[in-house]
């Protein structure tokens, strides 16, 4: 069972510095996802980074490679290969089969498909399935990770990458669709005049792969989908099927930005109502769910930037929407990104994932929104990486976008370099 413990072996083996989270701060940040994790196996991934660790690209891979692991193993393919495995049936997605470690009664080895975690209800072995690969094989995290990577690269192993690519192409066809509907469509008009009075070029309108959910997209996406090779099955898993019910209702209009991997694959999209009333003004993440069902670690990793979810910008800005990353970049700020809504409150494990990287950030605030209770939930739910975070001032009810329009792009620069970190906020 992987512990922290394994995995500072791990990270002290590629030269990490020792300072760790005390086990209250490694409670606090755990994932609370229903569904995803189940709450009994100790890996997650909100390793509390030191900053000292924020340069070590080697550290960082060294987990990036271990979280892809955790989403890309099929358990019941890998266990599979050691334990003859049956489906549990009824519908289930569930397997059982003879457990291998202690060897009593034939079915004791249950082995769950959608989070790919396995247990013997004799033995009370349990974990992930790279945790039963390193018991199986009797090896150590750091020797097993680059054996079971090489698995899933050669073939031997399919996992769930094929899944995940074919994901990649059903959402790269989504974006290409909405693209031309939002360039050439005649559904396009009011949106392509939403947006110039938004002030977006076609120049940026390309750089974020802006589209269109119309209605034309929405009715011929799955029959095109489904003439590409795509079974239904497949879309419902995808999420696509559930999205566009969402969007059934004629007057809900969405612009429709790509979230981008790293490595430059549409991942899904953020929505912009361009409606003052429409009831969801926007999203949170990034639609459809299947990519974050599928790959739950990389998801966490995604964020809305003009360059693919990264920056080489020591220091990033904080949007308060997607849409907003998309003005930022067309006044000239490209270094802007969405990572999650600014409330520390409510949305604070995102946040403080994404700053337990390594990144610092500017939190673009306005003064009254800087109460005690904000102060108190940035320090409860951020921890140490609340150090990482400056503040700029807003002038009262505008979000950054609107102070470049109302004071020039030079006095939000302004703002932005005399961002103050939290110890200095209450002075601000
Ligand atoms: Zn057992």
């Amino acid at each position: 069972m992987f512990t922290r413990r394994t995995l500072f072996k791990l990270l002290a083996a590629v030269g990490v510095g020792s300072l760790w989270p005390t086990q209250g701060q490694a409670e606090e940040a755990s994932p609370a996802t229903p569904g995803r994790r189940p709450s009994h196996i100790s890996y997650d991934t909100s390793l509390d980074f030191p900053a000292t660790i924020s340069d070590s690209s080697s550290a960082l891979s060294a987990v990036e490679q271990w979280e892809n692991l955790l989403d890309d193993l099929d358990a019941v393919e890998l266990i599979g290969r050691y334990s003859r495995l049956t489906p549990v049936g009824d519908g289930s997605r569930d397997y059982r089969g003879p457990c291998p470690f202690c060897r009593q009664g034939p079915d004791s080895l249950m082995v769950g498909s959608r989070d790919d975690s396995y247990v013997c209800t004799n033995c009370l072995a349990c974990g992930h399935a790279l945790d039963f690969y390193i018991r199986m094989e009797r090896l150590s995290l750091e020797e097993a990770i680059p054996r079971l990577t090489g698995l899933l690269v050669s073939g031997a192993l399919t996992g769930k990458r094929l899944r995940l690519e074919r994901m990649g192409v059903a959402l790269e066809e989504t974006r290409r669709l909405a693209c031309e509907a939002l360039q050439h469509g005649s559904a396009g008009h009011d949106t392509r005049e939403w947006m110039k009075r938004e002030g977006v070029t076609q120049e940026t309108s390309e750089q974020f792969s802006l589209g269109f959910l119309s209605k034309d997209v929405r009715q011929a996406l799955i029959p095109h989908l489904r003439a590409n090779g795509f079974d239904q099955a497949e879309l419902e898993e995808a999420g696509m099927t559930g999205w566009l019910a969402r969007h059934g209702d004629e007057s809900d209009m969405s612009v429709l930005i790509s979230v981008r991997d790293v490595d430059g694959s549409c991942r899904g999209f953020c929505e912009q109502a361009m409606h003052e009333n429409a009831e969801v003004m926007w999203t949170f993440y990034s639609l459809p769910y299947g990519f974050t069902l599928l790959s739950p670690h990389r998801a966490d990793r995604l964020v809305l930037s003009a360059r693919n979810g990264r920056t080489s910008s020591a220091s990033v800005i904080l949007a308060e929407r997607p849409w907003d990353v998309v003005l930022l970049a067309e006044a000239g700020i490209e270094d802007a990104v969405y990572v999650a809504p600014l409330d520390p409150a409510e949305y604070r494990r995102r946040l403080n994932l994404y700053l337990q990287r390594g990144h610092t950030a500017i939190w673009p605030i306005r003064q009254a929104d800087i109460t005690v209770e904000f102060l108190r939930g940035l320090t409860d739910g951020f921890g140490r990486s609340a150090g990482q975070l400056h503040f700029a001032i807003l002038p009262p009810g505008l979000r950054l976008p609107e102070v470049i329009r109302q004071e020039g792009i030079e006095s939000v620069r302004a703002r932005l370099a005399r961002a103050k970190p939290l110890r200095d906020l209450l002075g601000a």
